[in-house]
């Protein structure tokens, strides 16, 4: 209890999120062009969602995280997605569905300086159907002049529409207010998850690494129960599977069993279906092909797991096709590539035999286990103790900084912040990581260790 409100004394801890559960996440849809990831970016402050010149490029990122007046929000941006030229109306309606359906709130973007397109009544009769609160962005509305315009898209029957200009930043504080009203306190399309229920895993990894024939594998002969109740219309349905004695719930595993469809929202769905599933989870296992080398893409899928700060697992699936040569080299990469998350359990199986399958639960057992894992603080400090007597950190500038007390903030994933008397080298931080892990396992978990300079 001290503890606590100590590190709330220092910013350290947010006054305990109390259960408040996820942010409500708005969906930022338009055409093309109107401006959508000017927005995005305008709203994060800072240039995260690349404005992309090039059209057609996809990036593997859509939610980010933003805060209003010190409220949390997720903001869904469609922007910079591939929409090719045919049928281009109802393919951005359809991305824009997609989106929508997992979220909060919406905001539609139109050009005020163009005016409301066939494309733009499209979507909003798709807008219409969800039922879904919307707000209306007059965007490109970089001065007085274009208040008149922007009044022309009373047209579309959304309401009001709010004049901005994305760009220079007019009029948009007003509309983040109007925003944050319109949104719920807590998001209502992320189910909220119960303390003590089934252990909650995402499967996840590119398409056609095998994710639905594991799932097949592991529920094989058992009953499954497909958990429809807590999702809105056609949200992620999950499924309740016994392993090994106790019950795991599989996050949206409807959307694995789905097969990809041939559209441009598919690369899309992929990536969102990714984070929101990693959100909702616990511990993701992040399947990766034994047969080929190791992709940008899954470096960049255990990127989004260990910055969601989920427990990990690495599989290494299909291991009935490698041969000899390939085991060489699938070694050599691991060291390689996956040195930053050598504490996680890896298992080789093959989803379509079933070799191995049965060393998964042991395997995600034991990452959860890190995952939860609290020092009592007396021992986290003794340990900070015995290390900083062993190895001092290194005298800079006639001066030596000084570790004065230490405690784990919070669990799920551990973190630890540090009171100290100066600002320690960042090899000095990875070096009390390394000990850390040695000392008390943190097995499958990402870490944690920051640090407070008192004056
Ligand atoms: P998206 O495709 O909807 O994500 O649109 P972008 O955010 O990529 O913006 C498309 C173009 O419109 C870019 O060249 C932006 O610089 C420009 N743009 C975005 N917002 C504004 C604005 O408020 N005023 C003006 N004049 N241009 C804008
Ligand atoms: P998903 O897109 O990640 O759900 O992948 P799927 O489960 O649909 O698998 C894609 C393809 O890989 C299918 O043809 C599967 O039969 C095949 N596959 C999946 N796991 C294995 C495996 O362990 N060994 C082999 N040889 N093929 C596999």
């Amino acid at each position: 209890e001290e503890d606590r409100e100590l590190l709330e004394a220092y910013g350290v801890i947010e006054a305990e999120d109390g259960g408040r559960g996820p942010a409500p996440v708005l969906a930022i849809v338009g055409r093309p062009n109107v401006g959508k990831s000017t927005l995005v970016n305008r709203i994060l402050g800072r240039r995260e969602a690349v404005v992309e010149d090039v059209p057609g490029v996809t990036r593997d990122r859509v939610s980010y995280h933003a805060e209003w007046n010190g409220r949390p929000l997720t903001l869904v941006d469609t922007g910079g997605w591939d929409i090719d030229s045919r049928g281009m109306a109802s393919r951005i309606a359809e991305q824009a569905e997609i989106a929508v359906r997992m979220a909060d709130g919406v905001v539609f973007v139109v050009d005020a300086t163009t005016g409301p397109t066939a494309t733009d009544e499209h979507v909003v009769r798709m807008l219409r159907r969800s039922g879904k609160p919307v707000l209306l962005a007059a965007n490109k509305v970089d001065d007085e002049r274009g208040e008149l315009m922007a009044a022309e898209l009373w047209s579309l029957g959304l309401g009001e529409p709010h004049p901005i200009s994305a760009m220079h930043g007019r009029g948009v504080a007003d509309f983040l207010d109007a925003i944050m009203e319109m949104l719920p306190e807590v998001s209502a399309t992320g189910q909220t998850e119960e303390v003590g229920g089934p252990r909650r895993i995402a499967l996840v990894g590119r398409p056609n690494v095998g994710k639905s024939s594991l799932l097949n594998q592991l529920v094989g002969t058992e009953r499954v129960i497909v958990d429809n109740t807590a999702g809105t219309t056609r949200d992620p349905v999950d499924e309740l599977v016994e392993l090994g004695g106790r019950q795991w719930r599989f996050i949206d595993t409807a959307g694995i069993r789905k097969r990809a469809r041939q559209s441009s929202g598919a690369d899309f769905y992929a990536a969102l279906r990714t984070q929101t599933a990693l959100e909702r989870a616990e511990v993701a296992v992040v399947l990766l092909e034994a047969n080929e080398p190791l992709s940008d893409q899954d470096m960049k899928i255990i990127r989004l797991v260990l910055d969601a700060g989920r427990a990990l697992v690495l599989a290494f699936n299909k291991w009935d096709l490698l041969d000899e040569e390939r085991r060489h080299f699938l070694e050599r990469e691991i060291e390689r590539d996956l040195g930053h998350v050598a504490w996680a359990p890896r298992v080789n199986i093959s989803a379509k035999t079933g070799r191995h399958a049965e060393k998964l639960v042991p395997a995600m057992e034991a990452a959860l286990e890190g995952w939860d894992t609290r020092i009592p603080t007396g021992r986290f400090n003794a340990f900070l103790g015995e290390l900083s007597a062993a190895n001092p950190h290194p005298l800079r500038g006639g001066k030596q900084p000084r570790i004065l007390f230490g405690t784990q903030a919070s669990t799920r994933p551990p973190k630890f912040v540090l009171f100290t008397t100066g600002f320690l080298d960042p090899s000095y931080r990875r070096f009390i990581t390394r000990r850390l892990r040695e000392t008390f396992g943190f097995t499958g978990t990402p870490i944690d260790v920051s640090m407070r300079i008192r004056e």
